[in-house]
């Protein structure tokens, strides 16, 4: 039985995007990239979201954030206690609601602008939050470019005099400066080196603690997930197909999908080398999924029944702790 206290819970979210054809546009097809998705987002966690790219992750993200609506199903948020769907809430209410949860993307170059100092880009939220003061916002600033690592002078730089890193940590400023509780990290250290990615998860980490931040954190890459993260999900053509505690997940995987990924992560270690399993094909049309078990068509464990019947995502307890699979095989 779990006590902790949810944050976020996702009820049948399914986001659809139509696609058009001819001179009056007409509606032929939906893009279905979130098909349904159960999850709760427990306070003060980190839950990673993992998957290849075009698997839905970041749609779901910002499904979450209102950044696109989605078509179906709930988005219920905990507002200390009060819990309201925010698919239904006002303009004016989201509007409230955006000063708890932020986003921060993988190229914050195309996110800041270019034309404006760290100053001009950090003040605009905090601005639309109430702060009228200019030395108060400067002093704001100050404070969070030292949070993250980075010098208050540089309020005074343009992005363009960053490195890679010293952009992302600006990012990660901007993404706090309005005090959320949620933040949504999209690909947010794909793009940087290795040795900056272990910097920049090292400082999220801290911020975590500090500022008892709860994170989604969106990524291809399993390596890097199985640090920050508390539970891993592991989404495949807009559905969750795997969910547990991150041990957990590398420890007992169920899913022959999460196994494919799991073997491709490279290992210094040759005694604990497993064999790669290759991945036939790319990741189906979500326009026309395959019927059955959406990930039939490449699993190299497939059976009759996986082209026919659809798995439902199922709870196990192994080891003692709550596991979610999608998979024939466990039946
Ligand atoms: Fe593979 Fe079948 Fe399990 Fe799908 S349900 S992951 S096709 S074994």
């Amino acid at each position: 039985m779990n006590n902790k206290e949810v944050l976020l819970k996702l009820n049948n979210l399914k986001t659809y995007f139509p696609v058009e054809k001819g001179v009056f546009k007409r509606t032929v097809a939906h893009v279905r990239a979130v098909d349904g998705v159960d999850i709760e987002i427990y306070k003060g966690e980190t839950l990673g979201l993992v998957g290849e790219s075009g698997c839905g992750k970041t749609t779901l993200g910002k499904s979450i954030l209102q950044l696109v609506k989605p078509t179906e199903g709930e988005v219920i948020y905990n507002f200390d206690g009060e819990k309201k769907d925010l698919n239904k809430l006002s303009d004016k209410e989201m509007m409230k609601a955006r000063k708890r949860m932020q986003i921060v993307f993988q190229d914050p170059q195309s996110s800041l602008n270019p034309s404006f100092t760290i100053f001009g880009s950090l003040q605009d939220p905090l601005k639309v939050f109430g702060v009228k003061s200019k030395a108060k916002r400067k002093k704001i600033i100050g404070d969070l470019l030292e949070a993250v690592n980075l010098r208050r002078e540089y309020m005074n730089r343009y992005p363009h005099e960053f490195s890679g890193g010293q952009r992302q940590r600006v990012g990660i400023a901007r993404a706090l400066s309005v005090e959320p509780e949620l933040i949504v990290c999209d690909e947010a250290v794909s793009a940087l080196d290795v040795s900056i990615q272990a910097q920049v998860l090292k400082l999220l980490q801290d911020l975590k603690e500090e500022r008892n931040l709860t994170y989604l954190f969106i990524t291809h890459d399993l390596s890097v997930v199985e640090y920050i993260s508390d539970r891993i999900a592991v989404m495949y053509l807009g559905k969750i197909v795997e969910l547990a505690d991150a041990d957990d997940l590398y420890k007992n995987t169920l899913h022959p999908y999460t196994e494919a990924l799991l073997s491709a992560i490279p290992v210094a270690d040759l005694d604990h080398k497993t064999d790669r399993i290759i991945l036939e094909g790319n990741v189906p049309s979500p326009i026309d999924p395959p019927s059955g078990c959406p990930f039939h068509p490449r699993c190299h464990k497939r059976i009759s029944k996986c082209s026919k019947v659809v798995p439902e995502l199922k709870k196990y307890i192994i080891d003692g702790k709550e596991h979610y699979a999608a998979c024939h095989l466990m039946d």
